[in-house]
């Protein structure tokens, strides 16, 4: 469903040639998401090697807190303040509902992960355990028909990855919540998992719906003492033989990482993953780059996701400051969407194709700074409106700011240096 006007449109965006995206789609190195039914509207995103950082938002109902005119309104304040895709994680309410208006409400392509409703019914009544692989493949069919671009499969959770996970001694074992249904019911119904087992008849619906495939990582570690150990990299491994079994049917295929990550092990996380997996487009949670600022974990996440964004990372998944506590208000999605954007920015400055467009944007900023052009530099803002509501809310009585005012540094030195 993707034509030749989509791919010149997106090449423009991107400020590539369009036969260089044309070789990384067709490489795999490069996904866009559209389904066979494609939105009328839709902003198409491409997402991987050589393109600018996507910044992806999570939105969607819990058990626990049911608003739907809630969650509508966070997927629209995200879509607003930057973020290329959406996602819907719901798992209370009316599932079919919720997904339904999301994808009417925003323009941007929208994902799921259907083993969510597949694990709980389609209102929460059923026990995860008791799903069947049939649950899990109609859930994705299903998601799949209503017009989802994109949806985390956790295929990687298997008996061979769990076997890593029980001899890891981990402290938090599992807290992907896809790859926890999957262990569970992996373990009470002493069987493999359908999506692994079953995974061409996975790439079967996804080819039939134009359905991008992001493998899920279940077995991300979950705390920075469980970073980066045995059953992440074998979850690696099999993620990287199912891109290459995606592609080889055309399935367009995203793989997602980690998680916790200590500063120092981000590199060779990122350089590891995209190796083992014939370089698909990365997709990474964070990396949360420490455990101990519940309230700050947007910035937690921003920080490792730049150095990520430098080795490698593609798309990033805003942290909210919610995270690890409660489910994220609007005003905290808003805030994560934009420190995100601003980790992708700063890894795209340093990104070889993305840099001169990246750094371009920092030096109008300069330029403006200079000038004492307020009004430029709100438009160069990743968020204007903050930027605006601060300058105003202590103005200065000269056209500098209220920092210095009269004794404005840039002023002064550029009228004596005449520059
Ligand atoms: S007043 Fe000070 S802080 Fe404000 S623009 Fe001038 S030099 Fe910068």
């Amino acid at each position: 469903m993707i034509d030749d006007k989509d791919l010149k449109r997106v090449a423009l965006e991107e400020g590539v040639s369009e036969e260089r995206l044309r070789r990384l789609i067709r490489s795999g190195r490069v996904v866009i998401p559209c389904n066979a039914m494609r939105r009328e509207g839709i902003t198409l995103k491409a997402i991987g090697e050589g393109m600018s950082t996507k910044v992806n938002v999570n939105v969607g109902t819990s058990k626990d807190y049911v608003n739907v005119r809630e969650e509508l309104e966070k997927a629209k304040i995200a879509v607003k303040y930057g973020a290329d895709t959406i996602m819907d994680l719901s798992t209370g309410g009316d599932l079919d509902e919720v997904r339904r208006l999301i994808l009417k409400e925003v323009n941007v392509p929208v994902g799921t992960v259907p083993i969510y409703q597949a694990a709980l019914g389609k209102r929460g009544e059923r026990a995860v355990v008791d799903m069947t692989s049939d649950d899990m493949f109609n859930a994705v069919r299903q998601h799949a028909k209503d017009g989802i671009d994109f949806v985390t499969i956790h295929a990687g959770v298997n008996l061979n990855s769990l076997e890593r996970l029980k001899r890891c001694n981990r402290i938090l074992d599992v807290v992907s919540r896809g790859g926890a249904f999957l262990v569970a019911w992996m373990i009470h119904n002493e069987c493999e998992n359908p999506f692994y087992a079953e995974y061409d008849y996975l790439l079967e619906i996804a080819k039939e719906y134009e359905l991008t495939l992001s493998l899920g990582d279940g077995m991300r570690p979950g705390c920075i003492a469980d970073a980066s150990d045995r059953a992440k990299y074998m979850e690696n491994i099999i993620l990287g033989e199912l891109v290459a079994l995606a592609r080889e049917e055309g399935v367009q295929v995203i793989v997602e990482g980690p998680g916790h990550v200590p500063l120092d092990e981000i590199e060779a996380s990122v350089k590891t993953i995209k190796h083992i997996t014939d370089f698909a487009p990365l997709y990474l949670l964070g990396p949360l780059v420490t455990d101990i600022a519940p309230g700050y974990d947007h910035i937690v996440s921003a920080i490792g996701g730049a150095v990520a964004g430098m080795y490698g990372a593609d798309f990033l998944c805003m942290v909210s400051p919610s995270e690890h506590l409660a489910l994220p208000s609007i005003q905290h999605i808003k805030d994560g969407t934009v420190v995100t954007k601003i980790a992708a920015h700063v890894a795209d400055i340093v990104k070889e194709e993305q840099s001169a467009r990246a750094k371009q944007r920092d030096k109008e900023m300069a330029h403006a700074r200079k000038n004492l052009n307020w009004e430029r530099q709100f438009e160069l803002a990743i968020n204007p409106e903050e930027a605006r509501m601060i300058r105003n809310s202590r103005p200065s009585e000269s056209d500098a700011c209220s920092i210095c005012g009269d004794l404005c540094a840039i002023r002064l030195v550029k009228e004596f240096l005449k520059s």
